[in-house]
């Protein structure tokens, strides 16, 4: 079995993950690097306290979660100097997300020179989606000079529970087309078709879509001129408010959904209309996601709203039951691997992800190595 670390650096944090096949042998988070009274001063520190903790003897691989890779990478990809500077060359794409990664490799490739490292992008499972599913109605020439266009992210989760969710109901992953919801604090839809991503719910970056914990999920651009010209917000001010102050927490002062639901069965108004408008665009991307499909043989539930809330599945899926799709309120609350009744005919199922495993697998495959 061959053993590989899997680091997602984030701006003030990296998880790490060691795996030794698909065993976990060590994990952790290094938090609030950089801050004051944090534990770390920069990714290097926080790095080689990892390698001090962990015993890398051994190491294979070292397998990087990179959030944007634009539409150059659409497989893992094993880094040297020029994907460094192709990753580096995608920044303007993903202020918010790469300058993290590109650290981590940065350090990662320094401190583990004879380890081979691999880049495994959110954005590529999305690169099948065909032309007129990322293709937005504007100006070719700007979109064309300014790569604009529908990139989407969390590819690695749905891969990873769509292929999950074939083998739980005993089927063929290559002959399964199945909506998955991603429901985390970040939250998106996918429309998957054999195995191969058609349509997702987030887009240039992992604003719009569904709504999310502090993100809006879509709106209308023109609240954005509104907010500038009339409001007199500056733009930097309404990209923080909408990813940041937006979602869950901007209509209800919570962006964490158990304390919603707290809120709300307290009777407040607020958390009662910010859970409606939530599960209600749920709702709205299966219904638009069973039209692309045109057959779908599964709805999956997954991340850590997905996974654990039984009472957003049955709401976000309430009213579906002329169409087939409905969850039995036992296996519901019981987050069976299939919360739909007996015969349903679209089965609903609950799929935890596990973004770091199938990074340590990608990152096998890129390298040839053996599981
Ligand atoms: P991330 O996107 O940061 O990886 P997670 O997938 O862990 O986040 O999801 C975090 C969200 O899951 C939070 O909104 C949290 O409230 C929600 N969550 C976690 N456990 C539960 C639970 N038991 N019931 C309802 N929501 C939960």
């Amino acid at each position: 079995m061959t053993r590989v670390l899997v680091l997602n650096s984030g701006s003030s944090s990296v998880k790490y993950r060691l795996f030794d096949g698909s065993a976990t042998v060590a994990k952790g988070l290094v938090e609030r690097i950089g801050e004051a009274g944090g534990e770390v001063a920069d990714h290097r520190a926080a790095l080689q306290g990892i390698m001090a903790e962990v015993d890398l003897s051994g190491l294979a691989a070292v397998g990087h979660r990179v959030v944007h890779g634009g539409t150059e990478f659409t497989s893992p990809t094993v880094i040297d100097d020029d994907v460094v500077a192709r990753v580096e060359a995608l920044v303007p794409l993903a202020p918010l997300h790469n300058p993290a990664a590109l650290t981590g490799i940065e350090v990662a490739r320094k401190l583990l020179p004879d380890v081979p490292q691999v880049a495994v992008f959110d954005t590529a499972f999305h690169a099948t989606i065909p032309p007129e599913g990322v293709t937005w109605a504007i100006s070719r020439e700007l979109a064309e000079r300014w790569q604009i266009r529908r990139y989407g992210f969390h590819g690695t989760s749905h891969a990873y529970v769509s292929r999950r969710t074939a083998e739980v109901l005993g089927r063929d992953p290559g002959q399964t087309n199945v909506i998955t919801l991603h429901l985390g604090n970040g939250a998106s839809a996918c429309a998957v078709e054999g195995g191969r991503s058609v349509a997702t719910s987030m887009g240039m970056s992992p604003l719009p879509g569904l709504v999310m914990g502090t993100r809006s999920g879509d709106i209308d651009p023109t609240v954005i001129f509104h907010l500038h010209r009339v409001a007199g917000l500056p733009i930097d001010e309404i990209e923080n408010s909408l990813t940041r102050h937006s979602g869950l927490q901007g209509m209800a002062g919570v962006n964490d959904l158990r304390l919603l639901l707290e809120k709300r069965a307290a009777g407040d108004p607020d958390a009662k209309l910010a859970f409606d408008v939530y599960c209600r665009r749920i709702r709205e991307y299966v219904g638009s996601y069973l039209a692309v499909l045109g057959r779908v043989d599964a709805i999956t539930f997954t991340a850590g709203v997905g996974e654990h809330s039984a009472v957003v599945r049955a709401a976000a899926l309430s009213g579906l039951e002329p169409l087939g799709i409905a969850v039995d309120p036992s296996r519901n609350e019981r987050h069976d691997e299939v919360v739909s009744p007996p015969g349903a005919r679209i089965p609903v199922c609950v799929i935890p992800t596990d973004e770091e495993l199938e990074i340590a697998d990608q990152s096998r495959t890129a390298l040839s190595l053996p599981r």
